[in-house]
């Protein structure tokens, strides 16, 4: 499936991204519904009263949050209704959107998942949602509906409500960052699964355990950002929850037999899930010595001008994806960059030459990045090959 003809789509943001280094993540919930505390976005301070966080809007309500009984008890387990059987709906505007709300707030849970773009953007875009309900599926257009989205705090915070991911590690904190969505009341069966023992943690293993399905998880790296979204990727996402709540009661009610009947395991996965519902997103930043990391991963043994070229392209690639909101693998990718440290081409064409694709980014700046190399061949050459 190829991504013809994708627009950007954060040039259509109302509010621009904010990729600078020097400040945090800023939490953009402006009301706070299920609240116990009033909504305060407070800072966090470094050593030098720089502001360097701002606290989790929800913590004191996930703090203080207990599962309800009817949660810690066994319970028949729901199949779902074939997918070709269940009514989908398509959440692209506003209208729908309250629709769509009004029915997830008569549900007792919900299932949740989150598709995510990572490559033509420097922090990483939400695509899509998708939600199911015992009877029915949903799936949302979250760069349509971005700004509008929060409003489903009414569900998601609500803690009458169980939302149940599949490792919603990285869920919660694109949901956060890019739609000011929060989690009360979260049951990861991926969580389930470690507890349970499970030889896989997969989503993908627990609808073959559990439904007998042979996930085909081939789409799941596709580009999201495609517009409209071909059938077959709306049918793979909307997979993706359709069978979530079933594969729930059925790691609820196993929980509870492996227990000898007590709910301490159970009430360990609701623990376990509420840290995950207490991550905050933070920005990725890069410090005078990050190159070094990717160094000794790299497994090469390098000299001091190589090491001053691999710092330098290290510094310009982080600058370049912030500007141009790009990620690192699209900018200039690891290998790449090593290559060009390690060989220091004394000429342009030898820059391009460690690269298959070229990158267009390092094309279009060919001329800073061969200045580079010339300044770090001119380095005296130190004797001690050091790995510092
Ligand atoms: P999933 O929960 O499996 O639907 O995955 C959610 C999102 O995570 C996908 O839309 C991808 O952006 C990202 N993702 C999942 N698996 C991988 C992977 N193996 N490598 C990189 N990104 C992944
Ligand atoms: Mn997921
Ligand atoms: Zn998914």
């Amino acid at each position: 499936m190829t991504a013809r003809n994708i627009i950007r789509p954060q040039i259509n943001f109302k509010t621009p991204v904010d990729n600078s280094a020097n400040t945090p993540f800023v939490p953009q919930l402006k009301y706070k519904p299920h609240s116990i505390k009033p909504l305060a976005i407070l800072p966090e301070y470094d050593e030098i009263g720089n502001i360097e966080s701002y606290l989790h809007p929800y913590e004191f309500e996930l703090s203080n949050f207990t599962p309800n009984q009817w949660q810690l008890t066994k319970g028949s387990a729901t199949k779902p209704k074939e997918l070709s059987e269940t009514p989908l709906m398509y959440v692209d505007k506003e209208g729908d959107l309250n629709v769509m709300l009004k029915e997830l707030e008569q549900a007792k849970e919900i299932a949740i998942d989150v598709e995510h773009h990572s490559y033509r953007t420097f922090q990483g875009i939400t695509c899509l949602l998708q939600l199911s309900t015992r009877t029915k599926d949903y799936i949302v257009d979250t760069l349509a509906l971005r700004e509008e989205l929060h409003i489903l705090n009414e569900v998601t915070a609500n803690p009458k409500i169980v939302k149940v991911f599949h490792g919603a590690d990285s869920d919660v904190e694109w949901l956060q960052r890019d739609l000011s969505i929060y989690i009360v009341n979260m049951f990861d069966t991926h969580q389930a699964s470690k507890r349970l023992g499970f030889a896989r943690l997969s989503l993908a293993f627990l609808l073959k355990h559990y439904c007998q399905i042979d996930a085909d998880k081939s789409l799941q790296l596709a580009d999201w950002r495609m517009r409209p979204l071909p059938t077959e990727l709306i049918a793979y996402a909307q997979q993706d929850t359709h069978h979530l709540l079933y594969i729930y009661d059925l790691l609820r009610n196993e929980l509870i037999t492996k227990a000898n009947g007590k709910t301490n395991l159970l009430l360990n996965v609701y623990k376990a899930s509420t840290d995950i519902c207490m991550k905050r997103y933070t920005k990725v930043t890069i410090k005078p010595d990050s190159h070094m990391d990717m160094y000794r991963k790299s497994k090469r043994i390098f000299d001091n001008r190589q090491f001053y070229a691999l710092k330098e392209l290290f510094k310009w690639r982080d600058t370049v994806a912030r500007t141009e909101d790009e990620s690192y693998a699209y900018v200039l990718p690891n290998h790449m960059m090593l290559q060009i440290a390690e060989n220091l081409p004394r000429e342009m064409q030898g820059i391009l030459a460690c690269c298959n694709p070229i990158p267009p980014l390092v094309r279009q700046h060919l001329h800073v990045l061969h200045r580079f190399i010339l300044q770090a061949r001119e380095q005296p050459l130190t004797k001690v090959r050091s790995i510092k």
